[in-house]
Order: C-alpha cells, then structure tokens, then sequence
C-alpha cells in the first residue's frame, strides 16, 4: 500500500496540456457544479471532495494553468480571487477563521491544471499541512 493518498498519486500522475480541464466544462456549464458565487472574472463552486465542512474551490474563469503561469498582467485577477474566497467565506458563516491553499505544480499535488484556491473551514485545521 503506497504511503501517499490516492489525491496525492492522481496529482503526480496529472499532466498540464492544453486540454479543456474539467474546470472548464465547469465555466462554460457543459458539466454540472453546485456554484455558488458567479461574476464576469471568476466562480466559486462546491468542491466534489470535501476535506472540511465547508470546502470550495474559487476559480478564475480564463484558465491560467497554475500560479506559475500567472503573470503581472493578472494582477487585478488574482487579487479579485483572494477578495472572493474572503466574501464567500464570509457568505459561508466562517467567522472563526478558515483556511486557503493553492497546489501548484507536482510537488505541490495539483490534480487540475486550471488555477484554484481551496477554502476550507468549519473544524479546526492543524499545521504543518501534509
Ligand atoms: P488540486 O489537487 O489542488 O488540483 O485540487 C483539485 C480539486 O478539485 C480536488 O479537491 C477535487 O476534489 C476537486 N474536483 C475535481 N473535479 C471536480 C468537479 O467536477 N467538481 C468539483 N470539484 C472537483
């Protein structure tokens, strides 16, 4: 039995191509999502997932693959992102705190080459994250 968890091995085997991810099935609605928050930039959807009462995942709706790919001309996006996952926080009832986390590249375990920000609250989280 390997010592990494099946999300951990999926990520190692993930590749970045330039195929649709399913996040952007997700944008363009031709698969489902329970969204819940949507504006010109960006969306915000339950992750299928969850690692936490309350986990979702805010996306940019351009797919930039991951945060390595950002670049200064998305500058406004990517702080619109982290200004959305505080108000959908704040939508979600995480007033005690909560928790965001970008997985970028192999090591990082990313499994969708389409730039995401995890939230995750409702329990407390422990530190170092594994
Ligand atoms: P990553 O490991 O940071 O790339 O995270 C990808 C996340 O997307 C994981 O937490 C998955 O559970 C989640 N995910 C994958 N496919 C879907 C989907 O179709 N809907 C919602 N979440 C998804």
């Amino acid at each position: 039995r390997s010592l990494l968890s099946d999300e951990v091995e999926k990520a190692k085997g993930a590749k970045k191509t330039a195929e649709p991810t399913i996040f952007s099935k997700i944008v363009d609605k031709s698969i489902p999502a329970d969204i819940i928050y949507e504006d010109e930039q960006c969306l915000a959807f339950r992750d299928v997932s969850p690692q936490a009462p309350v986990h979702f995942l805010v996306i940019p709706k351009s797919p930039i693959p991951g945060l390595s790919d950002a670049q200064d001309t998305d500058l406004q996006l990517l702080g619109h992102l982290l200004l959305t996952a505080k108000r959908v926080a704040e939508r979600e009832d995480l007033s005690n705190g909560y928790r965001l986390v970008i997985n970028n590249g192999p090591d990082g375990a990313q499994s969708v080459y389409h730039l995401h920000i995890h939230i995750l609250g409702g329990r407390q989280m422990s530190w170092p994250p594994g």
